[in-house]
């Protein structure tokens, strides 16, 4: 079959030479400067031609996967109503993370982040008996969540797509055969994708339920850190790890003190109370704010000066947190404050998590070395409904599993894969007929891939200096060829593209007149298709260059034999 050629003379394709100003991820920077997609506003995003392909190719693979397993695609509104949510409780437990809207006569609707509540309902509209059962259902969709930081490109979007799946079954082990399904369709995916990935234990956040893992992919843009270990499988997300919780070292502020002028915090007396310059700027401290233990955080900060930490505790009392705070309270949340980050990075986390509510958590910091608190307080510090188990690892603690040092890594969360069990099923009363004639509660399982995130985790992984470097299958055409220069040269690579197209290979060809060939080799470089071929001074006597975009290898090479090896 004919495949597409794309002549860039005529196409949407204008790379930039310089990174966007605000790009910190080499994705954002590169997908943005080789014409993949622009920005609209903050966390959403224009997909350009050739990146439209890309994200065409990843679907496509993760439709076939979810096919080959039995899923049955569907495609529900990301506009929805908000009754279903508030039937969960999700409509509140979302946070500031949900879009909400409302409609001409003063209807409440959301925009989808995730679709347990509105599957749940369209099944049991569907399935009455066990005989219905297991159902398998999939879309992939647009997703909405106000994220706080939509920072890193398409990684984090505030506008995204996903594959969100969903299993319902009448028993326990029919709902553990339908998420080994997916945790193996989830491995073949990502393998076909040439994704590195690890499958690791995550907690089950806002989704509730019991087994729960993510397929996380190494990069150093990633937002989630996990535990490997080096000597056995074990592999975790550190939100859970559980590590036995050490002494609590409070020695350093061992006497509660209270800040001079509790109804008005200033610069002066923050300063004088935290024993810190007033330009400080802080991170990294509970202290107890009207005698609640406290991490107290500006939203969207890393760090907090003076000012605006002042400004946030007024009215309030605010104390240092001392060792005794910590003693005896089996209820209190294991966490960790320390002089470099700790908990800090992690209550941010923490506001831009669905499992609470904003506003709830605020960060301080911490400005003396050796202040430990190994204490958060749920459901006061963080609203949620049950423990985080939070420890915050370093390389080198003992793995939970053989003992042997832990090493840490960076990771983008590229799937998401959830035993929901009867959650969902018990807030909408969704039973089936059972085998015996009695109603059995269904059980749930609901499965995500980031499909827009699984783009830029390709493009995180398999970039170089040079540009990026897509494996054939994702990338939006199999040859790239380039008309070095002369009219010649560009009617033999209209010719060769040609050819090529005929025999079923995907071409991108640039033939743009009073471009340099040092700019075209740049671009060819910069879009990342894995073959260039390169049209150029053995044009006369038939010859071209194929060129390796991944490994640099070159070879020259008649027309018709470069054609037949690309076919
Ligand atoms: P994260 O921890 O990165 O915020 P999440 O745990 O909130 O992700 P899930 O609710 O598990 O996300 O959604 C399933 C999948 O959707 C994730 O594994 C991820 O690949 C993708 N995803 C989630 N949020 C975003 C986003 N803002 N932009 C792009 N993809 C996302
Ligand atoms: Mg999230
Ligand atoms: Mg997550
Ligand atoms: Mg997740």
């Amino acid at each position: 079959m004919a495949a597409r050629v794309q002549r860039m003379s005529q196409s949407m394709l204008k790379t930039l030479r310089d990174d966007p100003a605000d790009a910190e991820t080499l994705s954002h920077k590169l997908l943005v400067r080789a014409a993949y997609v622009r920005r609209t506003a903050a966390g959403i995003w224009a997909w350009l031609p050739i990146g439209k392909q890309v994200l065409e190719n990843v679907t496509r693979i993760v439709r076939e996967e979810m096919d080959a397993i039995g899923g049955q695609e569907v495609l529900l509104p990301a506009l929805l109503p908000k009754e279903p949510y508030e039937v969960t409780g999700r409509y509140t437990e979302y946070g500031e993370q949900l879009f909400r809207l409302r409609d001409r006569k003063g209807g409440e609707y959301l925009l989808g982040p995730t679709h347990e509540e509105i599957f749940t309902q369209v099944v049991q509209d569907q399935c009455s008996s066990y005989k219905d059962l297991p159902v398998r259902v999939y879309q992939i969709q647009t997703k909405y969540r106000d994220e706080a930081r939509p920072r890193s490109g398409i990684l984090r979007g505030r506008e995204f797509t996903m594959k969100d799946s969903y299993s319902f079954d009448a028993t326990d082990e029919a709902l553990a055969e339908s998420y080994a399904l997916h945790r193996a369709a989830y491995q073949r995916i990502f393998e076909r994708l040439g994704l590195d990935y690890r499958i690791v234990s995550a907690v089950s956040g806002a989704m509730g339920g019991s087994a729960s893992e993510e397929f996380l992919a190494p990069a150093a843009a990633g937002e989630d850190t996990f535990v490997d270990c080096p000597a056995c499988d074990y592999a975790a997300n550190t939100e859970a790890v559980t590590l036995p919780v050490q002494p609590v070292d409070g020695s350093a502020h061992a006497a509660v003190q209270e800040l001079d002028t509790p109804d008005t915090p200033t610069i002066e007396s923050l300063a004088a109370f935290l024993d810190v310059p007033p330009s400080a700027t802080l991170k990294n401290l509970l202290v107890k704010v009207d005698g609640e233990i406290t991490a107290v955080a500006v939203p969207g900060d890393r760090e907090v000066d003076l000012g605006k930490l002042a400004e946030h505790l007024a009215p309030a009392v605010v104390e240092l947190v001392t060792a005794e705070d910590f003693t005896d309270r089996p209820d209190l949340v294991r966490g960790y404050v320390g002089p470099q980050g700790g908990m800090a990075g992690k209550a941010f986390r923490y506001l831009a998590d669905p499992r609470i509510a904003p506003g709830t958590a605020w960060i301080t910091g911490a400005n003396k070395p050796g202040v430990h608190a190994r204490d958060v307080v749920c459901g006061r510090d963080f609203e949620v409904d049950r423990y985080l188990d939070v420890v915050v690892v370093e390389p080198g603690d003992p793995c939970p599993n053989c003992g042997a040092g832990i090493e840490l890594g960076r990771a983008i969360e590229i799937g998401h894969i959830f035993q929901l069990g009867r959650k969902y099923t018990d807030a909408f009363n969704f039973d089936v007929l059972g085998q015996n004639g009695k109603p059995v509660r269904v059980t749930m399982g609901s499965y995500g891939v980031g499909v827009t995130r699984a783009v830029a985790a390709l493009a995180e992984q398999t970039a170089d200096g040079q540009g990026l470097c897509w494996p054939r299958e994702v990338a939006p055409a199999d040859v790239h060829v380039v008309a070095a220069g002369k009219a010649a040269q560009t009617e033999l690579a209209l010719e060769t593209a040609e050819q090529l197209g005929a025999a079923g290979v995907r071409v991108l060809v640039d033939d743009r007149a009073g471009v340099s060939p040092g700019v075209k080799f740049t671009d060819a470089e910069l879009i990342g298709v894995p073959t260039i071929l390169i049209v150029g001074r053995g044009a006369k006597d038939g010859l071209v260059e194929l060129k390796d975009r991944r490994t640099g290898e070159r070879e020259e090479l008649p027309v018709a034999e470069a054609v037949a090896r690309l076919a």
